[in-house]
């Protein structure tokens, strides 16, 4: 998918984005620049035929803003199935504000003129925490426009990652029973990369269900404190991948599954709620060729996504963790259905959602 926009001398950054647009097949394009607060956004919107498109707000730096685009345009696309497999009445869309090179100065106000981009787009988009963002400026978009979910109510604190690290943990559950033939994470080792929000929260769930951890984070304090809360052995970043486990658990960011990696991997499971683990599609077979079972990225981590659309809908978060722990089921469907159709587990879970998106 990536080589789609790789850059050619032959044709222009627009060129290349239509192209892109036509091979995900988009959908919406905004953009919107701020003089006063420095804010440069883009709105991808992929699909709105399940309901309006939900996805988080990223605020990140990108070396170029044609990265920036690709970036948005991509995980839109992933919103779009990650709604669908999981029958959300959503579409999928996603939010890309590119971190200026200052500091931002007055950061409420920043987030105000984004609401307002937002909430001018009447409902087609509705926005939610992703990396940079958090529940603090969700409340601030809240004062604004209310296409926004993520944010902190009188009785929930608005925060999705606890949901998404409950998620992963079904979906490691579901691997382990279908790789390993056992009904439970007792004495199950798991290699975990990254403990940031998702990571922390499925350390914390693995933790409670009796699993050993190893854990690798460039964080060195919040390492030093998820290995003294859950008894967790602590490994250099890189030397995660070489770890002798049951699973390794991708939480901290994409494209880390490459020809090189996979080699190295000494794991049965690859289970993990970081979004586009795959450098390249066809990695998925790779893994499959090295006898790894590979839980899909946007199914495995669509927690986070099935709590904001429940909040969105004001509905009872226990209902959400309810439909969250759902994800076991999904992705036994997927094992399933892969060794039987002897096809990767990314090819089954697409087939699945794309179906579910027509
Ligand atoms: P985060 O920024 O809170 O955590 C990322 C962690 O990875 C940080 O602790 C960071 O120090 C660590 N890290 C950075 N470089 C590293 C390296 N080389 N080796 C090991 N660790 C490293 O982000 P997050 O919200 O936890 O998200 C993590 C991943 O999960 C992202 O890909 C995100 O898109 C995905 N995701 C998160 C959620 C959620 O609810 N938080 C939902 C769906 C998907």
């Amino acid at each position: 998918m990536r080589q789609e926009f790789e850059k050619d001398h032959h044709h222009t950054a627009l060129d290349r984005l239509f192209r892109y647009a036509e091979f995900l097949k988009f959908g919406e394009v905004h953009i919107k620049f701020d003089h006063a607060t420095g804010l440069r956004a883009i709105i991808a919107i992929h699909n709105s035929k399940r309901g309006p498109a939900l996805g988080g707000c990223r605020l990140v730096h990108y070396a170029t803003s044609d990265d920036a685009l690709e970036d948005a345009l991509r995980l839109a696309h992933m919103m779009s199935l990650k709604a669908a497999i999981s029958n959300l009445p959503h579409g999928g869309a996603k939010a890309v504000l590119l971190l200026p090179s200052h500091e931002i100065h007055d950061r409420k106000k920043y987030m105000e003129v984004f609401a307002g981009f937002v909430q001018d787009l009447n409902g087609r988009y509705i926005t939610a925490v992703d990396s940079g963002t958090d529940t603090s400026d969700m409340n601030i978009i809240a004062t604004i426009t209310s296409y926004v979910s993520g944010y902190a109510t009188a009785n929930d604190d608005g925060n999705p990652s606890p949901y998404t690290g409950f998620g992963v943990r079904r979906g490691i559950e579901a691997a382990v029973k279908f790789r390993l033939g056992k009904d439970n994470l007792e004495g199950i080792h798991v290699a975990i990369q990254g403990v940031g929000h998702a990571g922390y929260a499925l350390a914390k769930e693995l933790h409670a269900a009796g699993a050993r951890l190893t854990l690798a984070d460039v964080n060195q304090p919040m390492l030093e404190r998820c290995a003294a809360e859950f008894g967790a052995t602590i490994c250099p970043p890189n030397a995660i991948y070489d770890v002798v486990a049951d699973v390794f658990a991708p939480c901290a960011f994409g494209s880390i599954l490459n020809l090189e990696t996979i080699k190295r991997l000494r794991v049965p499971i690859v289970a993990g709620s970081a979004n586009n683990q795959l450098a390249h599609q066809h990695y998925s077979v790779v893994l499959r060729e090295h006898n790894i079972l590979y839980a899909p990225d946007f199914v495995i981590n669509s927690g986070g996504l099935i709590y904001c659309a429940a909040m969105y809908a004001h509905a009872d978060p226990a209902k959400a963790r309810i439909q969250v722990g759902g994800l076991y089921d999904t992705l036994m469907t997927i094992f399933n259905r892969s060794h039987l159709e002897n096809r990767s587990t990314s090819e089954i879970a697409e087939m699945i959602a794309l179906e579910a998106l027509r």
